[in-house]
């Protein structure tokens, strides 16, 4: 007999469809209990809504004048979701929409995001979500390394605030700044660094997922394994 799905299952068997399976095969249990282990969501407690040191350290980068960027941009992406997530999900730098909304991955690379999170049966909303830039670069050139470097201090005292128990950095820009190297991306991701003592893994930008598909099943692999440290973590 067949079972309703629970739509953090149907979450994940839509985006597993979307990076290229086409057959998924569950154990029993699994099929008739949607929240056995296998597939049981990462638990989150909730942290409070709003931390007072990071809304002080949000006024000075919105106060910000130390690059270039401060000239151009409409708004300052600071960083968004639950300031006590055990998850930070690190960026580049805002684009064309996030400067008009003021928060990060709102365009087509943030729904990506979404759908990469939820597939990992967590909530957009449990997680922490910032970028190395607070500004966005011209015609969304990559960030220069004086500007990174005016930068670092607000993501540096970010990490320190969050204290996530996971850090994920999303593509090259953010894995070299962070780690401090220049090695290729592909070298880099799918594997296992520390920012500040906490684990990092470094994987694919979701931007270029979407303009390479054959990202999209390296990028799941190594998000898996974000998700199984975390649940180990909690364990
Ligand atoms: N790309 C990023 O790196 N960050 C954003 O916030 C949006 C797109």
């Amino acid at each position: 007999m067949s079972t309703p799905l629970q739509p953090a299952l149907a979450s994940l068997l839509s985006y597993l469809k979307d990076i290229g399976y086409s057959d998924v095969y569950l154990s029993r249990a699994a099929a008739q209990n949607p929240l056995s282990p296998a597939l049981s969501p990462v638990p989150v407690e909730r942290g409070p809504e709003a931390s007072p040191e990071l809304a002080s350290i949000k006024a000075a980068a919105e106060a910000c004048t130390r690059c270039r960027l401060a000239q151009g941009r409409q708004k300052v992406v600071f960083g968004s979701g639950n300031t006590a997530a055990d998850l930070m999900l690190i960026g580049e730098a805002p684009g064309a929409e996030e400067d008009k909304q003021g928060l990060p991955f709102v365009g087509a690379a943030g729904e990506l995001l979404t759908k990469i999170i939820q597939a990992m049966d967590m909530r957009r909303e449990d997680v922490y979500i910032a970028n190395v830039l607070k500004c966005r670069p011209p015609g969304n050139r990559d960030p220069q390394p004086d500007e990174i470097a005016a930068c670092r201090s607000f993501l540096e005292r970010q990490i320190e605030l969050i204290q996530p128990k996971v850090i994920v950095a999303l593509g090259r820009i953010a894995a070299q700044a962070l780690l401090g190297t220049d090695s290729p991306i592909g070298q880099m991701r799918g594997q296992w660094y520390r920012i500040q003592g906490i684990p990092a893994m470094v994987t694919y930008h979701p931007a270029a997922l979407l303009r390479n598909q054959g990202l999209k099943r390296p990028t799941w692999e190594d998000m898996q394994q974000v998700r199984d440290r975390l649940r180990e973590l909690r364990a």
